[in-house]
């Protein structure tokens, strides 16, 4: 029986890059069971809700997703339906890889895990704005929410990651030094549970903003990095931008009951609808997906075709980001032939 997989496209460049990934699984004889569901500005258009119950009940039923990017509205507008997904099914980490696919890259053989906390910190949304004499919005403030509970989720699972994956080093990044209280609370219990894997596995922390530097200067001292929430947003970019852009970068959305995988990437406007984006990411989330439900033999037959065709660096065959000349489907195809 093939496994069922809640499959939402996304907007933008969505359906380009899930169109290619599917027809690329498809040609390496995976066979699944495609739940197709909407969210995001498409499902607005259908059902008149960025987040329709359907696509929620999917989700639930398949406890595993497959999801492209979905473009969120700057101010105002509905919140990010990313967001609510974490929120509705706790997909509290968020693992970001980030390995190098790109011989032009800035680096070569870079592999990196930044494991992000996905539920807390200042993404939790609890805002409002203080109005002062007539001005309304005088000021806004936003409210960091780091809690023992989520703090030791995460930290356990990045250590725990760290173990089963054959990994040296986990670097817990923070800003113990000015926000005292969260990210001093987030510090403390990453230490207390640094205790528990001495001897297995080697534990640092570093502030924020040096983590940053490092990383562009010297990215091969670190191994997995774990940090709250914003935090991983801003770095786990970077990290793309070590390995030759958003358009390589997978990840996946980790809970108890469900897990959704995602390209880091969002809906990239401006080249949405031209046919040009590059599927690898999409396609490197559908292995971690693949990975998820026990079909690694799989995954790794599909990731060593994306390298070997990204490698080969033919302009013809590589998409634009890559310094290419081909569209989206081009790519696919190239990737298919190397299936065969
Ligand atoms: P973006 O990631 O969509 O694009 C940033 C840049 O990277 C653009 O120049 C884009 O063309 C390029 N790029 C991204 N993916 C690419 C690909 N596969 N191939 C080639 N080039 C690619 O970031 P943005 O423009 O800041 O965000 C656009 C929208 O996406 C926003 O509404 C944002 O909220 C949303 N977003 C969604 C997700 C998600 O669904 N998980 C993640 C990030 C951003």
């Amino acid at each position: 029986m093939s496994d069922a997989v809640t499959l939402i496209p996304g907007d933008g460049i969505g359906p380009d890059i899930t169109e290619a990934t599917v027809r690329i699984l498809e040609a390496a004889g995976v066979l699944l069971d495609w739940d197709r569901q909407l969210a995001g500005v498409a499902a607005l258009e259908h059902a008149r809700t960025p987040l329709p119950e359907e696509t929620l009940e999917s989700i639930r039923r398949n406890r595993v997703a497959l999801k492209g990017p979905l473009t969120t509205p700057v101010g105002a507008g509905f919140r990010s339906i990313n967001v609510a997904l974490r929120r509705e099914f706790n997909l509290f980490a968020n693992i970001r890889p980030a390995q190098s696919l790109w011989k032009s890259g800035r680096y070569r053989d870079i592999d990196l895990v930044l494991i992000r906390e996905n539920t807390e910190g200042l993404y939790v949304g609890v805002e409002h704005y203080i109005g002062v004499g007539g001005d309304p919005r005088a000021a806004a403030e936003s409210v960091m929410i780091i809690t023992r509970f989520g703090a030791e989720r995460i930290l356990r699972y990045a250590f725990e990651y760290a173990v089963q994956n054959g990994r040296r080093k986990v670097t817990l990044s923070h800003k113990a030094n000015i926000l005292k209280l969260t990210q001093g609370l987030f510090l403390d219990v990453g230490r207390e549970i640094a205790r528990e894997y001495e001897g297995r596995v080697a534990f640092e922390d570093r502030i924020i903003d040096a983590t940053a530097m490092h990383l562009v200067l010297d990215p091969y001292q670190f191994d997995v990095l774990v940090m709250e929430n914003m935090f991983g947003d801003i770095l786990s970019d970077l990290m793309a931008g070590l390995i030759g852009g958003l358009g390589l970068a997978p990840g996946a959305n980790i809970g108890t009951h469900a897990a959704i995988f995602e390209p880091v990437h969002g809906s990239a406007p401006d080249i949405a609808g031209k046919g040009v984006a590059n599927p690898t990411a999409m396609t490197l989330a559908a292995c971690l997906m693949l990975d998820h439900i026990g079909r690694t033999a799989d995954a790794e037959r599909i990731r060593t075709a994306v390298r070997e065709t990204i490698m080969l660096g033919d302009p013809a065959i590589l998409t634009r980001d890559l310094g290419g000349t081909a569209d989206t489907h081009t790519f696919a195809n190239a990737v298919i032939a190397r299936l065969a």
